[in-house]
């Protein structure tokens, strides 16, 4: 099969390349390196096939598209410090490029798979969040919205493509996927910390620690999505993907530093010290799993212990 990944040498594109690449599989990868890297990918040299370029690039995005059999679209512009520092090149990569690949999938009728998050619910207060609970966000003015609203848009765009045209398209809603690679650069809380432990650094908690999520091992994450990809019924629907076991802020920051066997302290700032006015953290976010655990016969199979422990060896 040749599969091919759009943002491949970023933090979950790289993990599916090296799946479909130990399977067997011709692996071709578009990457900007904005927050890809190529050092993602480079155990991969020789073989994939690797093309550096934009996904609002027609042309290139048309005859990648042309050559496969599968699509998997993970690029995106994402992680709070990313759209936070370059809203116009975030919104734009995710609305206009996701649409670029979107209808090049159409027009040859490929499978697709696109990555879409649970920044979608935005701040629903009712949890744990399923597939049709209502988005509640705040003002487009703010960028966490306005991610939040770029990848809705990505999200009907498949799906009316799929309605109008019959694009065989699966929406997978990934919840704060966590593992190997992904760096703390673009805001994510676990490698942040992580490699913070590891240097005896002090932890930063955003606020007062209360604020809670669920953890996935991008290993587990990367089975749902190869697993979704191989099974037509998910065509034409949206899946959460995510962990289990929800934990504090203050928890994690406590597990990090006993798996890590660490010395730092922890430390607390404010919100409005940590992100600028009008950001607003989300309090609470726990996945309801169970539509892809009966789609797919799915389960999360590694816990945050595991996950710490991973980004701690890396
Ligand atoms: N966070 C923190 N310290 C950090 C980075 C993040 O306390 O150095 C908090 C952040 O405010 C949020 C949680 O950790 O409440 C998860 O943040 P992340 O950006 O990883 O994911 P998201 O908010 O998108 O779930």
């Amino acid at each position: 099969m040749r599969v091919f990944i759009t943002g491949g040498a970023g933090f979950i594109g790289s993990h599916l390349a090296d799946y479909y690449v130990a399977a067997g599989d011709q692996v071709t990868i578009l990457d900007n390196f904005s927050t890809g890297s190529k050092a993602n990918i480079a155990h991969l040299d020789g073989k994939v096939t690797t093309v550096e370029g934009d996904i609002r690039n027609v042309d290139l995005v048309e005859s990648l598209t042309k050559d496969a059999d599968l699509v998997l679209h993970m690029a995106a512009a994402l992680g709070v410090n990313t759209i936070l520092e370059s809203p116009i090149e975030s919104i734009s990569t995710n609305i206009t490029g996701s649409e670029v690949v979107l209808n090049a999938a159409t027009k040859f009728n490929k499978r697709i798979i696109i990555a879409s998050t649970s920044e979608i619910y935005g701040k629903n207060p009712k949890q744990p969040l399923s597939e049709t609970d209502d988005r509640v966000v705040g003002a487009p003015q703010k960028i966490r919205w306005t991610y939040s609203d770029a990848k809705a848009i990505e999200e009907a765009m498949a799906s009316a493509l799929h309605q109008e045209k019959k694009l065989p398209v699966t929406t997978v809603r990934l919840f704060n996927t966590v593992g190997l690679r992904q760096t703390g650069r673009y805001g994510m809380v676990v490698p942040r910390f992580v490699h913070a432990a590891l240097k005896n650094e002090p932890i930063t908690i955003y606020g007062d620690g209360t604020q809670s999520r669920v953890f996935c091992h991008v290993a587990d994450a990367v089975q749902a999505i190869v697993t979704m990809a191989a099974k037509d019924s998910t065509i034409g629907d949206v899946y959460n993907v995510g962990g289990t076991g929800e934990v504090t802020i203050k928890e994690l920051a406590d597990q990090v530093l006993a798996v890590t066997g660490s010395q730092s302290q922890i430390t607390y700032t404010p919100y409005s010290e940590a992100y600028p006015a009008g950001f607003e953290d989300i309090h609470r976010r726990v996945p309801d799993i169970s539509k892809v655990k009966a789609a797919i016969n799915w389960v999360p199979t590694k816990d945050l212990k595991q996950i710490i422990s991973d980004i701690a060896a890396q």
